[in-house]
């Protein structure tokens, strides 16, 4: 048993409780409010005469109350304290928060300790209720977070069109690649290039080639699935990888691409550019040795296209080698 505490102490107590920069409440079985520091004086806005005998779900009825209270249950029942993360709930009780940093965050991130309190007779009749403002921690650290998300989505993806970048849908065909080994599972390739591009920089400028290039791009987004794998594989060639499809599949896929970019209508200082595309689709119907093969089917049905006049669709075929 401690010694009782002398007068002086329990000022010297109070005094520190009021000034530290933490939230302090305590809550009697029924939740209303005893005692009430300064924090949360400072950042309710409320006296603690305000609030006092009141129920804390009154004064703050955004507060979870099946949940709060059933976490104050198994803290009294069990004696021992609960704690509740930022990165579960936010926060407890919504405060504005005032650090600069914050940027849209506009209120306070908190984590909290639960205590049971024990009266004399050993029953826990109070709790405390103890709020850290860890909104510095949470904001630097959702910063951070969105900070790795953008560096991940540029180093995959390709600045001009928006489509993957060749690295990051080679990865893409390798995962498939190997899902098909393990399961069998088909898929179809679909590259393409578009014809004479040379011609397009050399008449309209470089400018307008790359607004051809984007054009191109955007009727592909358009047209894949969730599931289908857009690539820019190299400067006006493309890659598209369509899992679960077969060669017939895909070469539909090729076609209406085909015919959408053969109708697209680009400008360039008022002079329309003719575009057109040459298309080879691949499948995982027969043998394979690895994955840079399947590229080369497909690559070689595109060699197909172009040798057979342009803008036009092929299928790869052994035989055709
Ligand atoms: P083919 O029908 O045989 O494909 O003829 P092509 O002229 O399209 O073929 P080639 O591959 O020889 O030329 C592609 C040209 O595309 C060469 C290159 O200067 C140009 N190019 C590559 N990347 C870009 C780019 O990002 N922007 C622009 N404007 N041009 C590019
Ligand atoms: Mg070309
Ligand atoms: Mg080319």
């Amino acid at each position: 048993m401690n010694a009782p505490l002398d007068l002086n102490e329990f000022h010297w107590l109070m005094a520190i409780v009021q000034s530290i920069d933490v939230g302090v409440v305590m809550l009697d079985r029924e939740c209303r409010i005893e005692i009430w520091n300064s924090f949360m004086e400072n950042h309710s806005g409320r006296q603690p005469g305000e609030v006092h005998q009141q129920s804390f779900f009154t004064v703050f009825p955004e507060v979870d109350e099946a949940w709060f209270r059933q976490k104050l249950e198994t803290v009294s029942q069990l004696g021992t304290p609960a704690f509740t993360i930022w990165e579960q709930r936010p926060y407890l009780m919504r405060f504005k928060s005032y650090q600069p940093i914050t940027g849209q965050e506009d209120h306070m991130f908190q984590n909290v300790t639960l205590i049971p309190l024990r009266a004399t007779d050993s029953e826990v009749a109070h709790i405390c209720v103890i709020i850290y403002d860890v909104t510095e921690v949470a904001v630097n650290k959702r910063q951070l977070q969105s900070a790795n998300r953008e560096l991940k989505r540029l180093s995959s993806t390709d600045r001009l069109t928006g489509l993957n970048n060749r690295g990051h849908w080679e990865e893409a065909l390798r995962h498939e690649y190997a899902r098909h080994q393990r399961y069998q599972s088909m898929a179809a390739l679909v590259m393409f290039d578009i014809d004479h591009f040379k011609k397009v920089n050399d008449s309209h400028g470089h400018q307008a080639g790359d607004k051809v290039i984007k054009a191109v791009a955007e009727l592909v987004l358009a047209r894949v699935r969730t599931t289908d794998v857009a690539g820019r594989y190299g400067g006006e060639e493309f890659a598209v990888l369509l899992p679960d499809t077969d060669a017939e599949g895909g070469r539909l896929f090729a076609e209406r691409l085909r015919l959408a970019v053969e109708a697209m209508r680009v400008e360039h200082d008022g002079v329309a550019i003719p575009v057109t595309i040459s298309l080879g689709v691949a499948d995982l119907g027969r043998r394979s040795n690895d994955y840079q093969q399947f590229i080369e089917w497909a690559d070689h049905a595109l060699y197909d296209s172009k040798k057979g006049g342009r803008n036009r669709t092929s299928l790869y075929h052994p035989a055709a080698q």
